[in-house]
């Protein structure tokens, strides 16, 4: 089986943590667009410095933008062994482009995963996260702290708090799912590829929950 993933769901809902140890797990890469613009902003490249404002800000970075660079990456050798999308699509928009991209490579989605998650559940995740400016891992102050406090397990490198985790910031993020990306669980249940998990659950209970899927 070639798993073509899709996780769906708010900010805080955990589909990163996720998205690696699946990867890990079935051998396939994980492709996330909120790591790959945080790389293109630390590289200085155009599309870096054009999608920056709108991150910084919690709002989506434009349609074209983020469609062209998935495009790119999913034209690379890795991903005929299938891939978790993480943070793609978010609009409907977003989800058309995607299927006339598989349409043309023969390669359709094969599971949708909704991580379906409180507003008080995220909040204290958003909060708490800590990210390695290095290597992209993440932690949490209190629920997945590091070993040495403010330093990173994997790579030694200092955590910092994303500027789009700011309280102000949050708030405008989970706006902005709602009006923009959630009306993409419709989209994938009319096309039978949705299925909800239960996104308040812990790291294991839930990794636990994923494996039933597949
Ligand atoms: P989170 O899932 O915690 O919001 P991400 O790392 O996935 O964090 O995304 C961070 C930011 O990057 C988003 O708030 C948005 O500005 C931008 N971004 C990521 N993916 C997309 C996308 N598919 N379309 C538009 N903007 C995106
Ligand atoms: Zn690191």
């Amino acid at each position: 089986m070639t798993w073509r993933i899709v996780l769906l769901g708010p900010p805080g809902a955990g589909k990163g943590t996720h998205a690696k140890i699946l990867s890990e797990r079935y051998g396939i890469p994980h492709i996330s667009t909120g790591d790959l613009l945080r790389s293109q902003i630390q590289s200085g490249t155009a599309l870096g410095k054009r999608a920056k404002t709108f991150i910084d800000n919690g709002r989506l970075v434009p349609d074209d933008l983020v469609v062209e660079m998935v495009k790119d990456r999913l034209g690379e050798p890795d991903v005929r062994a299938g891939y978790i999308l993480d943070g793609f699509p978010r609009t409907v928009e977003q989800a058309k482009a995607l299927d006339e991209m598989l349409k043309e490579n023969k390669a359709p989605l094969n599971l949708v995963l909704e991580f379906d998650t409180s507003e008080a559940v995220i909040i204290n995740r958003l909060s708490g996260r800590r990210t390695c400016a290095r290597c992209n891992a993440n932690y949490h102050v209190r629920n997945i702290p590091p070993k040495r406090e403010g330093i990173c397990d994997q790579c030694g490198s200092p955590l910092v708090q994303r500027k789009d985790d700011q309280p102000e910031t949050i708030r405008k993020r989970l706006e902005v799912y709602e009006r923009q990306t959630a009306p993409l669980i419709e989209f994938y249940k009319q096309r039978q590829l949705l299925r909800a998990v239960n996104g308040d659950l812990e790291v294991k209970p839930l990794q636990e929950e994923l494996a039933q899927h597949f």
